[in-house]
């Protein structure tokens, strides 16, 4: 199937997507969902509340037990269907998300191309799902594991990179034979409806997957209490992911949260400074830092401090910022209302903290459309890591820069923060770069490189940046639950009255 063009000319109704059908919404009420380049609303999504989260459970419960017992090597076919079909219209999907969110059209179409591969990895991996024969105490027992899909997971996702987010849960969730029920940001929902086409043109058995669009605190919330759902798989910002934790909790589920960051990226005075440099620019205003992964702290030694913010500043001041689709743009506007103005008040925050702002720290007004969420590149340096804009998290093209003058200094501002998602280090000693990579407190550490991501490899947070993996081997593990069976090879009538 080739999708028709999302981009360019559709504009009107988007709609949940139940039982492989898309449905309006029960209430009949959409939300508007708009362009951050152009601050024109471009479509409608289902304003979406209980009702249609217990239509689209009712859905996944009648699907759950057949899918959980179909054959892992017919999963997987329709794994590798859908990620052929993806090859065929990842240019589609891609454009559809920088109309909704704004990020450069370079990065998500090379985002919506490498999905594919997700879906493939884990369509290799839903037959080698094998459980072990253990060598126990218990000489007159046979004991052996099995691993066993959770059920129906509740998969809400943010906005920032819609379509890469969810294919983190569901290609390994499908994979081990759990059934889903997606909200979608409701800032960026159009993309995850769009792709249900391909959901239904693979062949997934109706009920597999489903969409809810919606409101987080009325369609989000009902999916985190909803009684039938095993599991919360979830990315977003750390205060909600501290309300739906507690909710979860309340229904006893499994979570997987991917949270926020403060990702410092540390130069040390040996490193290639060029390299780090280009590292710390695609740490911060690639995606107009509106990345999790965001190395939104760098930290320099005061040694080349002088040396290093001079290169810094000659590349940052010429990255170009305007319209997102244009392959020579390089910062497009950040994403949402809401974001703009954060984003803005945190460069005000920062300023009246003492910061000196080195570049930027203002809104953009270049010659785009009236209404844009344009937000100039900006550097703070003199900063400290007790103030705010270097301990929270900002989610915009905004850098604090702090000066360190020691390796146990860098390592120690580096481990100073509530979060712990990833962290850079940029040296050319072999020593410094793996005494780093094990005394800072985070789920990923890059030397000399920033920002790779890999379905081979385990992505996720330690502190508040969140729990559990995605990508790798440990993503499938986190759908599934181990069985422990075990079968008396010596029946006796040994005293029942006792443990055996
Ligand atoms: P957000 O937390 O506001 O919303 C994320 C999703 O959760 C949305 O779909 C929203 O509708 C829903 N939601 C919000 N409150 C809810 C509630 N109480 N119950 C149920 N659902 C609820 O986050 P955002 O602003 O969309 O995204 C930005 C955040 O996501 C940043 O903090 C960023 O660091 C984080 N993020 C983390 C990762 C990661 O992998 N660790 C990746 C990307 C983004």
């Amino acid at each position: 199937m080739k999708l028709e063009k999302f981009r360019t000319e559709f504009s009107g109704d988007f709609h949940n997507f139940i039982n492989n059908e898309f449905v309006p919404p029960v209430s009949n009420e959409y939300l508007d969902t708009e362009d951050p380049y152009t601050g024109k609303k471009w479509a409608n999504i289902p304003k979406s509340n209980a009702s249609d989260v217990n239509k689209a459970v009712e859905s996944a419960k009648n699907a759950r037990e057949s899918w959980a017992a179909t054959n892992p090597v017919k999963r997987a076919k329709l794994l590798f269907r859908l990620a052929d079909l993806i090859d065929k219209n990842y240019d589609e999907l891609a454009s559809i998300e920088v109309r909704d969110n704004g990020k450069l059209y370079a990065e998500m179409v090379g985002q919506t191309q490498y999905i594919a591969e997700y879906y493939r990895y884990y369509a290799g991996l839903a037959d080698k799902i094998e459980g072990r024969v253990i060598s126990t105490d218990k000489l007159n027992m046979f004991n052996y594991t099995l691993f066993e899909p959770l059920g129906i997971i509740g998969m809400i996702t943010p906005w920032n990179s819609p379509l890469m987010l969810l294919t983190w849960k569901l290609a390994p969730a499908l994979a081990a034979g759990n059934v889903a029920v997606i909200k979608p940001s409701e800032f960026t929902s159009s993309s995850t409806v769009v792709f249900m086409n391909l959901i239904k043109d693979a062949g997934f058995p109706p009920g597999v997957v489903n969409v809810v669009c919606g409101l987080g605190i009325e369609a989000g919330t009902a999916i985190v209490n909803h009684p039938d759902i095993a599991k919360i798989a979830f990315t977003g910002s750390d205060q909600s992911g501290q309300i739906i934790y507690e909710a979860a909790a309340k229904g006893i589920k499994h979570v997987c949260l991917e949270l926020g960051g403060k990702s410092p990226n540390i130069v040390f005075e040996d490193a290639d400074l060029d390299a780090a440099v280009a590292g710390v620019i695609s740490g911060i205003f690639a995606a107009s830092g509106q990345t999790c992964i965001a190395g939104s702290r760098l930290l320099v030694q005061s040694s080349i401090y002088k040396k290093f913010m001079t290169k810094l500043l000659d590349v940052a001041s010429k990255a170009k910022v305007g319209n997102p689709m244009l392959p020579d743009t390089n910062v497009g506007p950040v994403a949402t209302k809401p974001q703009f103005k954060k984003v803005l008040d945190y460069i005000d925050i920062g300023k009246s903290e003492g910061a000196k702002c080195l570049l930027g720290g203002d809104v953009f007004k270049g010659d785009g459309p009236q209404g844009g969420l344009m937000v100039q590149p900006t550097i703070f340096t003199e900063c400290n890591n007790n103030m705010r804009i270097a301990r929270e998290e900002i989610f915009g093209p905004v850098l604090s820069t702090i000066i360190f003058d020691t390796e146990d200094q860098a390592f120690s501002i580096a481990n100073d923060t509530a979060f712990g998602l990833g962290a850079g280090i940029w040296t050319n000693d072999i020593g410094k770069a793996h005494n780093g990579a094990s005394r800072i407190n985070a789920g990923t550490v890059w030397v000399n490189t920033y920002r790779v991501v890999s379905y081979t490899s385990p992505f996720g947070g330690y502190k508040r940046s969140g729990i559990g993996k995605e990508g790798g081997i440990e993503a499938i593990m986190e759908y599934m639950q181990t069985k422990s069976v075990w079968i008396c090879t010596k029946p006796n009538t040994d005293n029942p009255f006792v443990m055996k």
